[in-house]
Order: C-alpha cells, then sequence, then structure tokens
C-alpha cells in the first residue's frame, strides 16, 4: 500500500460547506456532517460504493417550534462521495435510545421503528447501522471499511492484533452481524472503554467518534494512518509465482468464452438469457494475486469485510492460465470449472437454507468475480455499471487480502456468516426495486453511429437496458455521440478490415462480447448505371456491401464463442428492392446487403443467430439533408412536410422510427431472414 490516506480537512471548505447547506436549512451540525461524509467517501481507501456511513446528533425544530433532538444518519441509496443533507435524514433520537434494553428486535421491526420516527415521513430509509450510531453517545460518528484496517483485523489473531496496535485508544468488537445485536454488542464494549476514540470492529471495518465533525475525521484519518504504517513495516511471506504459459491469451480472447460460460438459461426454446457484462482489470496487484501458486486457497475464503458478499458473492470463480494455441482446450476446462462453481453455490445455498427461517428464495449461481492467472480479474455484473462495481470491490479485496497474507494469514468470515450477510434482507433490499430491461445485459454495436439515424438507434438499445458502442469514422465525433447516451465511442473505418477488428476488440476489451450488430453505415452514390464510372461503383460497394460484411463477420466470431445465439441486424434500403432512376451504384450494392441478411440467416440459424434487416425510406439525415429536401420540394410544388410525408400513411418518418425497428428486430426470437419496412407505406417497395 505505497498510496495512504490524509486529512483533506479544510477550514475554508468547511465554512463554505456551513453557508452553502444553510440556504438549504441544513443546520451547522448537519452541514459539518455533511461537508466531511463526502471527504470520507472521495477516499476509496475508506469506503466504496454505498459502503460505510456517518450521524451527527443534533436538534430540528418541527412545525410548531418545538426543539427535538434527533440523529441525522446516513441514508440507503446515498453514496458518500456525492452526499447532500437530504442522504442524512433525522430521526427522533429518544425511541430509537428506548430500543437499547431490549432483548432482540427483528429486522423488520427495526426498520419500521427507524422509519416510523423520521422527522420528514419521505426521507430515504435510515443505514442498516443506524441503532449503533444512536447507541454511542458522542456527537459525530464516522464509519468505514478501511482497507488498512481490514487488513489488520481479517486475521485470525486480528482483535489481540488491533489491541497491540492500538493500544488504549479504540476497543475492539468480535464479529457480530450488522443489525440490532451488533448495535448492542458494540454499545458493551463501548460503556466499558468510555474513553477510546473508535471501535475495531473484528472482519469489518472501524468507527470513530468525536464531538466536533473534525475531530471524528481527524481520528479516522490518523487510527487508519497507523495500521497502514503497521502493514508497511510488516515483512512477511513473499506471494509464490505459480506457472503461466509463455504464449498468454489476451482478456479480448478469452472475454467472449467467460461471457457464454456465465450466461444463464432462461428458456432454451426462445433463446433467452441473464447475460453479463464483463469489467477487465490487470494491474500490477491484480496479477500479482491472480498469478499467486496458491491462488485457490487464499483467493476461496471469502470477503474482506460483509458488506461485499452482496456485490462479489463469497467465493470469485478461478479458471485456468490460458495459452493462446490452445484456447479448445481451455474453453473445455472452463466449461467444467463453471458446473462445478455452480453446484457448489447451490449446495451452500441448500446447507444454510435449511437452518434459516424464514426460508430464503436462492440467488442466481453466476459468480460475480472471475480470476484468470496470467490475464487478470473480471468484474461480473448486468449492466457495465454493476460489473465495475463488482471488479473495483475485487480490486479492495485483492490488496486487503493480499496484505493480510503478507502479515500471517487472512481469515475471512466462516460459511454461514458469509450466507448470513448475503442472504440478510436488509443487504437484499439496497439491490431491490430495480427492473431488468427487455435488452439488459445485451452488448451491442451499431456502426454508422455519429450520424442521426445510428445515434438514434443507439439511444433506442440503450433504453432498453443494452450496453452500446457507437462505431464511426470521425474519433471526435461518435466519442461526442456515444457520451450523450452513456455508451462507448470507437472510431472505425467499416471499409478496413483491420479497423473493424480493432474495433471489435475494443468493444470486447471494454464489455466483454456482443450480442447485437447493427450494421447500419452507408452513403448514397448516383449515377445513370450506363455511364457510371467503375471507381464510384466498387466505392459504394466498398461500403454499402463489403463493410456490412466485415462488420457481421467479426460479430459472428464473437457470438459464435460466447454459444448463446446473437442477433444480426442490418440498414437496407428501399432501393434494394424499388430502384430509383439514376440511384443503381446505391441500390445495387444494397441489395447484394439484402441477399447477405438472409444468407447470414441461412448459415446461422442452427446456432441461433438471426439475420434480419430494416428497410427505411425518407429519413432526414446526412444522406437526406435539410437542404436536399427543401429544394425537392420545391420542385415538386409541395411543402417540406407534404414532400416528406408523401407515402400510405401520409406521415413523416422519422430517425427514431427506424430505432425502434431495429429494437423490435433485436427482440424478436422467432424472425430471422425478414426485412421490416418503415417508410409510412410505399407500395412499391414492399417485399414480396
Ligand atoms: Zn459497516
Amino acid at each position: 500500500m505505497s498510496n495512504r490516506v490524509r486529512s483533506l480537512w479544510s477550514d475554508r471548505d468547511a465554512r463554505t460547506a456551513v453557508k452553502r447547506y444553510a440556504k438549504q436549512g441544513a443546520n451547522e451540525d448537519l452541514a459539518l456532517r455533511t461537508y466531511t461524509t463526502r471527504l470520507l467517501g472521495g477516499e476509496p481507501r475508506l469506503v466504496q460504493h454505498g459502503g460505510g456511513n456517518t450521524s451527527v446528533k443534533t436538534t430540528v425544530k418541527d412545525a410548531t417550534g418545538t426543539s427535538i433532538e434527533v440523529l441525522c444518519v446516513k441514508g440507503s441509496g446515498w453514496d458518500m462521495a456525492t452526499i447532500e443533507p437530504p442522504g442524512l435524514p433525522a430521526v427522533r433520537l429518544a425511541p430509537l435510545l428506548r430500543l437499547a434494553t431490549l432483548k432482540s428486535l427483528s429486522d423488520e421491526d427495526m426498520v419500521a421503528l427507524q422509519r416510523g420516527n423520521l422527522i420528514d415521513p419521505n426521507a430515504p430509509t435510515p443505514s442498516v447501522e443506524t441503532l449503533l450510531h444512536a447507541f454511542i453517545p458522542r456527537k459525530f460518528i464516522d464509519h468505514t471499511h478501511a482497507n488498512a484496517v481490514l487488513a489488520l483485523c481479517d486475521r485470525a489473531n486480528g482483535v489481540e492484533l488491533c489491541r497491540k496496535v492500538y493500544g488504549g485508544r479504540v476497543a475492539v468488537v468480535p464479529y457480530v452481524m450488522p443489525g440490532f445485536d451488533l448495535a448492542i454488542a458494540c454499545k458493551t464494549v463501548f460503556d466499558a472503554n468510555p474513553k477510546v476514540e473508535g471501535l475495531v470492529l473484528h472482519k469489518h471495518g472501524i468507527f470513530s467518534f468525536g464531538a466536533t465533525a473534525r475531530e471524528a475525521y481527524g481520528r479516522m484519518i490518523a487510527l487508519v494512518s497507523r495500521a497502514e504504517r503497521y502493514i508497511a513495516r510488516e515483512r512477511g511471506r513473499r506471494v509464490e509465482t505459480a506457472k503461466i504459459p509463455k504464449r498468454l491469451a489476451s482478456a479480448t480472447d478469452i472475454a467472449p468464452i467467460i461471457r457464454g460460460l456465465l450466461a444463464l438459461p432462461l428458456d432454451r426454446n426462445e433463446g433467452r438469457y441473464t447475460r453479463f457484462v464483463l469489467d477487465h482489470r490487470a494491474g500490477d496487484d491484480v496479477l500479482a494475486y491472480v498469478n499467486g501458486r496458491d491462488l485457490a486457497r487464499y483467493s476461496q475464503r471469502g470477503p474482506v469485510t460483509p458488506d461485499h458478499v452482496i456485490r462479489t458473492k463469497p467465493k470469485p470463480f478461478i479458471l485456468p492460465a490460458p495459452d493462446v494455441g490452445e484456447l479448445e482446450t481451455f474453453a473445455k476446462a472452463a466449461r467444467k470449472a463453471i458446473e462445478k462453481y455452480e453446484n457448489n453455490y447451490r449446495r451452500y445455498f441448500a446447507r444454510h437454507n435449511a437452518k434459516a427461517r424464514p426460508k430464503k428464495k436462492p440467488l442466481d449461481p453466476a459468480p460475480r468475480v472471475v480470476l484468470v492467472p496470467g490475464v487478470g480479474l473480471f468484474g461480473v455484473g448486468t449492466s457495465a455499471k454493476d460489473a465495475a462495481i463488482a471488479a473495483d470491490v475485487a480490486e479492495t479485496c485483492i490488496e486487503v487480502t493480499a496484505a493480510a497474507e503478507r502479515g500471517g494469514g487472512f481469515e475471512s468470515l466462516t460459511d454461514r456468516q458469509q450466507f448470513d450477510m448475503e442472504y440478510w434482507s436488509l443487504e437484499q433490499a439496497k439491490l431491490a426495486g430495480r427492473k431488468d430491461k427487455t435488452l439488459q445485459g445485451q452488448i451491442a454495436i451499431v456502426t454508422g453511429g455519429a450520424g442521426t439515424i445510428g445515434a438514434a438507434i443507439g439511444t433506442a438499445l440503450r433504453a432498453q437496458g443494452a450496453e452500446v458502442a457507437l462505431l464511426d469514422l470521425h474519433a471526435d465525433k461518435v466519442t461526442t455521440a456515444a457520451k450523450k447516451i452513456g455508451g462507448l465511442g470507437v472510431a472505425c473505418d467499416v471499409t478496413d478490415r483491420k479497423s473493424i477488428d480493432a474495433a471489435f476488440a475494443k468493444v470486447v476489451g471494454a464489455y466483454g462480447g456482443l450480442d447485437i450488430l447493427v450494421s447500419n453505415a452507408g452513403a448514397a452514390w448516383q449515377g445513370r448505371i450506363g455511364s457510371v464510372s467503375d471507381d464510384i461503383l466498387r466505392k459504394s460497394f466498398e461500403l454499402n456491401f463489403f463493410a456490412h460484411q466485415n462488420a457481421a463477420q467479426a460479430a459472428v466470431r464473437i457470438m459464435r464463442m460466447q454459444g448463446t445465439g446473437g442477433s444480426l441486424l442490418f440498414n437496407v434500403s428501399k432501393q434494394a428492392v424499388n430502384p430509383g432512376p439514376d440511384f443503381g451504384p446505391y441500390g445495387l450494392p444494397k441489395a447484394a446487403t439484402l441477399a447477405l441478411m438472409r444468407q447470414y440467416a441461412v448459415d446461422y440459424g442452427d446456432e441461433g443467430i438471426t439475420s434480419n434487416a430494416v428497410n427505411a425510406d425518407r429519413i432526414r439525415s446526412g444522406l437526406l439533408t435539410d437542404d436536399f429536401v427543401r429544394s425537392r420540394a420545391k420542385a415538386r410544388g409541395v411543402s417540406e412536410h407534404d414532400y416528406m410525408a408523401g407515402n400510405l400513411l401520409g406521415r413523416e418518418v422519422r430517425a427514431e422510427d427506424v430505432a425502434d425497428a431495429f429494437v423490435v428486430l433485436a427482440l424478436a426470437r422467432k424472425s430471422t431472414g425478414a426485412v421490416l419496412t418503415v417508410d409510412g407505406g410505399n407500395i412499391a417497395a414492399a417485399m414480396r
């Protein structure tokens, strides 16, 4: 651990915060509480992704002007790094304190009591560690899962080691699962040691207290720094490295294989799966860890702090190091390994659920972290965001585990404790309320992604939950377009095989694979067919036919590695079936692309890959500019609208309509070799 935490307290920033939050109705206590909570939240060595919490005991006035003593404590759904005063809802303190006399309290009753005592009934639900904050009679309380503290206490002798390192400055609380029982355990330890600056919770994290926001924060930094210094001085055994093949496959080589393995079949007849997105990491620390000879031992112990388990599952999935010349062998071994992993997970569930009251519903058995010697780690999630969180948490786990191993040996929660945490209703509530969208977990590429139609397609796919990569010739334009939809922008010349391969590899590197290709890039060339130059015709064939073939080939290669089907979608044109005068150079390659779409349908239908096309017509875009529309309408003596809506339905077709048609085809499970027209009705262009 080279970088250390340090205090970022600034009197000026603190004063600014007090002024700024006063405008939102926050008193000085709450303003400073918000300020230092953000300082803690901004340091990943202290907290990550919703972990950790803080509180302040203060007073607020109700509508009658009566002062009420409250605990303002972090609410669920807020991240400490970006928290605002409403993220620290006020709960009446007196009713919380009365709970300290109870022998036990169910989670449901605890949550109901906490919510029932909120000053604002619409405020977020107070943290699951609210009672702990209430029971410690100190004004400001900070709680983090600091890496260095975990590296100290996640050991068999963690309790004694923390006592040794901290002396009397903190008291140590043996492991108890979060909730009412932990709050009571902490209160008991604190009452016996009322002079301490904080508490270390074995295998969980650290609390610090203070009379002021500055004191509690300063103590947190000081206590964590002490752990950091101690760990830095430990020079234990070195991690022995395993034998790694010389010619290693890359992350991009194996990501689609892994993605295919992890996909969970929902309905084989429908070709529906729960699909996952991968986030690859291969920093020095990650590689040193996954290349360790004893990886199978130290990686399978469990999480470094209880609430990580909902992000990473109790155990990561280990694959063999992949030799680039033997990917088939790797795939075979990987298939066996995932079956074993999933069976183990099911057994773990059944074993502990037998004793659980009430009975739990099993979560899916797919791993959320994959470790591959020589290659690194993959975070796994049903979105790129969740995959990144899993990868971040896994990196933290690696840092802590490695440090604890150096110092004598990492120890995690017991199997049972992991189960209780993973299936704790209050932890699962953090993930609840999310509804999977129709293309959740799917990865799409849209070529011509910076244009009007391409960008609309990207937007529509994204709205259905897909991760989207836009490919386009111009790097700056495609980056801007991708940013707008929260996707990936990749510069690519679709007429160049090498450029296509590089771009697709980038997408696989970012998300792990590919499920949907929208081959959309195109441009219109004109010329009377009897006299048009060879050069124009060949240019048009390069972009309007060969580019589609390039992209489709690259896509099919990835889809076949995954083995979970896929969807090829081509933007053809009415020109393919209804040629216009002088549009031969455009229509001919488009007609060939229509045949191409059908050929893919024929050749890959048995692998669950659908191949379909959209025939659109007369849409304002880079091909059909506003100027062009104006001049055409003028030449025909009609309004622009009448010109654009000159179809059976009398409606102008927009880029969004074309995008919707692509989404419909991406979702269609029983259609392949089909063309969907989006032209407002043009009987001369109807398929027959
Ligand atoms: Zn905690």
